[in-house]
């Protein structure tokens, strides 16, 4: 490891460690009173736990599979402490987050390039702002980045794409406000196609009103970028508003409803206490976590990484 890539993990750990913090301070607040004086973790703890870990909207089954686990063990080895509780605590929220099949396949790009990365969510989740954080990652990586303004609906959406472009230095392709995002969509791979790109970010309008015309819209930009690539889109990365708490569930829900999706972003982690959605989500829809947002900069959209992640949360400031 070189010292610049240690420099940079050392800042992710610090910007992770405030990003989390909320959530944190919050949870491990009512932890401590939960099991003060107690010397053994009880039925009074767990059932207390239960609600700590619903209340820190993680949801209720993925909360009540967290909380079976526990029980096992605690039934096991009676005399379990509630020093060991923070222990084993932390194993099983490990546990119940989805691990991609193949760790490196999932976090690089396919060599069928362009890979192209869809963007889908609803409005307002930070579909935008994480393409332009996204955009900065794998131009970092060394990749050769461009990026389509499908959210063709308001006219701001193409300027704050552009803003962004111009920001880290990559390509943007747009059309008119109001043009078609399949249209704008084929030509971002086509031009991808013809200036090498490694990586195609597209940007997608997020009205949920309607069902059928969000499952048409998205179908149809999956239907054009076929027509250049039969294996494009490569990804279809949701965004999902951390800060949201169980709304977020639902706006899983209604996506993976309407498209099948490979991957995942949870936005807004800083300024919020509902950390815990990531626990939820990632462990009832069974999709993995790319990419977490912990603040507004350029850097601080984070690859997500199971490990720093619980690490970071379970750590004693
Ligand atoms: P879109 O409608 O889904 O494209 O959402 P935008 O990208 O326009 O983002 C909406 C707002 O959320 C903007 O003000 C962003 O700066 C903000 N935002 C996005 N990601 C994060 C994040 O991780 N943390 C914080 N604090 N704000 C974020
Ligand atoms: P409302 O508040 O739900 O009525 O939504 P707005 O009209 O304020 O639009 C919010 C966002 O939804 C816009 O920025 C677009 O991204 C998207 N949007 C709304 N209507 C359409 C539409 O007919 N087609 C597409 N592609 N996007 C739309
Ligand atoms: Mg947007």
């Amino acid at each position: 490891m070189n010292f610049f890539k240690k420099l940079f993990t050392k800042e992710k750990k610090e910007s992770l460690d405030k990003g989390l913090k909320k959530s944190k301070d919050s949870f491990f607040n009512k932890i401590s009173k939960v099991i003060v004086g107690k010397s053994r973790v009880d039925d009074e703890v767990l059932d207390d736990l239960e609600e700590i870990l619903i209340s820190s909207d993680v949801g209720v089954k993925t909360t009540l599979k967290i909380i079976d686990h526990i029980e096992e063990r605690v039934k096991k080895d009676k005399f379990l402490n509630s020093d060991e509780l923070d222990l084993i605590l932390k194993e099983e929220i490990t546990r119940i987050i989805c691990d991609s099949e193949d760790e490196n396949e999932f976090l690089s790009i396919s060599n069928d390039k362009p890979h192209v990365i869809l963007v889908v969510g609803v409005n307002g989740v930070g579909k935008t702002t994480s393409i332009g954080k996204m955009a900065n990652h794998y131009k970092s990586l060394g990749h050769k980045v461009m990026i389509g303004a499908a959210d063709t609906f308001r006219a701001a959406a193409i300027d704050q794409l552009q803003v962004w472009s111009e920001r880290v230095g990559v390509d943007l392709v747009k059309q008119e406000m109001g043009s078609d995002p399949a249209s704008v969509s084929f030509d971002t791979l086509e031009s991808a196609i013809n200036k090498n790109i490694d990586v195609v970010l597209i940007d997608t309008a997020g009205r949920l009103h309607n069902k059928t015309n969000l499952m048409n819209e998205l179908g149809k930009i999956k239907r054009v970028l076929k027509k250049k690539n039969v294996n494009a889109p490569h990804e279809v990365l949701l965004v999902i508003d951390g800060s949201t708490g169980q709304n977020a569930f639902e706006q899983a829900k209604q996506f993976t409803n309407v498209t099948e999706i490979t991957s995942l972003a949870v936005t807004k982690l800083d300024g919020t206490a509902k950390g815990g959605v990531v626990l939820g989500i990632s462990d009832q829809f069974n999709i993995p976590i790319k990419f977490i947002g912990v603040g507004e900069g350029i850097d601080d959209l984070q690859v997500f990484n199971k490990k720093e992640f619980v690490d970071s949360f379970f750590k004693k400031s």
